[in-house]
């Protein structure tokens, strides 16, 4: 099925389509009824080096630019499977590599590129706070060579499948900083020896397979060296690693976007009913050239951020832009390739089902619409702050 933007990456998205027709519907199924980590997938993936792109050559990566990688995500997502369980390997370490140490550089890079650690955790959503992240209230007390750390988080993924965890605390309470959004900071945790000697790691059964959890902190010690850049400026950081996020899944909705419309005007294509296809109605086709349609304008909007993060401009604007829309376009491909496939999109072994409950996530996570538009409204067309 022809895709109409001239590919990016051709080599790459091959080589990526190949690894993932190992990965076939019954693999997620299976997954998927138990919420069981995809460790088969994410390792096939580390091994052929797909997540270490964005690392730099001299750390052992690939020192790919981000429309690298995400022609990875797009591809995974468009063969059917679900990048949720990994994708974070790939941008997380960007906090490193942006405001770490050289020494920290050196100690986590190169094994973060060969997967030997997996740093795919990061620790911002608070239950008190939700997407105002200027409120989270995790506090890490300095004592001595140490930073002490008690409080709670919330949706934190893959904690369970990471060796390491980026995570924003605050080291100054909002009350006491000069703005809102000074006093925070951003630890590297150890996950290894963290779990069990000050840190409580609790899944949450969601109604997708995403590995999700919730944190305890309970005086957790972390040595003061794991400290990322200054304290007191972790918020910044954290918004830089943001924005690659969102254009990377963005990239990931693009892919079920695809996949869904692949899906659909397969099936619109072969299943007769009242003596016909069901494709030559053109209430069963036209929901499916919009989806097209919206799909096709959205990835343009993920290729200008992505070329936008690239050149080094700010970039928040359009990777918000690029977020809202390719989580947009994909729901609607998902909900009309469910209707396309009447009875059969509910049934498991289609995979639509499963697909559409995946891709509904990123109309909340990592941002929700709402949080868009008003950056939107507020930043960029200049109109009263609500909040
Ligand atoms: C499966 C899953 C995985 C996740 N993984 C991670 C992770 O690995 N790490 C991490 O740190 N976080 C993670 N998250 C958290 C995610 O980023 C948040 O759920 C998301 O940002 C929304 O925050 P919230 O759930 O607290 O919603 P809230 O902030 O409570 O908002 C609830 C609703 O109200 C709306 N709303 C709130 N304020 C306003 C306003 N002023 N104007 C208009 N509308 C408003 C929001 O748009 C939203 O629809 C994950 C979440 C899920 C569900």
């Amino acid at each position: 099925m022809r895709h109409d933007t001239a590919e990016s990456f051709p080599e790459i998205r091959e080589a990526v389509r190949k690894l993932c027709a190992q990965f076939p519907g019954e693999y997620w199924r299976a997954l998927d009824r138990e919420r069981a980590y995809p460790t088969a997938f994410v390792t096939a993936l580390t091994e052929a080096g797909f997540l270490s792109v964005l690392i730099p050559e001299e750390y052992g990566g690939s020192g790919l630019g981000l429309s690298a990688a995400t022609a990875v995500l797009e591809e995974i997502h468009r063969s059917g499977c679900n990048g949720g369980a990994c994708h974070a390997q790939m941008y997380t370490m960007g906090t490193v590599l942006k405001h770490g140490s050289q020494a920290q550089k050196e100690a986590y890079l190169p094994k973060v590129a060969s997967g030997e650690l997996r740093l795919q955790a990061f620790g911002v959503t608070e239950p008190g706070a939700g997407t105002d992240t200027t409120r989270i209230s995790t506090f890490a007390k300095r004592v001595g060579d140490k930073y002490v750390v008690r409080g709670q988080k919330i949706w934190i993924s893959r904690a369970e499948h990471s060796d390491l965890m980026v995570l924003l605390v605050r080291t100054t309470s909002r009350e006491e900083a000069a703005r809102s959004s000074d006093g925070m900071s951003v630890l590297l945790v150890d996950l290894r020896t963290a779990v069990g000697s000050g840190l409580t790691i609790r899944p949450v059964r969601t109604m997708l397979n995403h590995a999700t959890t919730e944190l305890f902190f309970d005086d957790l010690e972390v040595p003061a060296e794991n400290l990322v850049g200054e304290e007191g400026k972790g918020f910044r950081y954290i918004l830089d690693g943001m924005n690659a996020e969102r254009i990377l899944i963005a990239a990931e909705c693009i892919g079920d976007g695809k996949f869904f419309i692949d899906r659909a005007s397969a099936y619109a294509r072969e299943r007769e009913i009242f003596g016909r296809k069901i494709g030559e109605n053109q209430g069963v086709q036209f929901p499916i050239a919009r989806a097209h349609v919206q799909v096709s304008a959205a990835e343009l909007m993920v290729q200008k951020a992505a070329a936008v993060f690239e050149a080094g401009q700010p970039c928040g604007t359009e990777a918000n832009m690029a977020k809202m829309l390719a989580s947009e376009a994909s729901w609607f491909a998902a909900d009309t390739a469910l209707q396309t496939h009447g009875g059969f999109g509910f049934a498991e072994e289609y995979d639509i089902e499963r697909k559409f409950r995946e891709t509904r996530l990123y109309q909340v996570a990592p941002i929700s619409t709402n949080l868009i538009l008003s950056h939107v409204a507020t930043h960029v067309l200049d109109m009263p702050k609500s909040f």
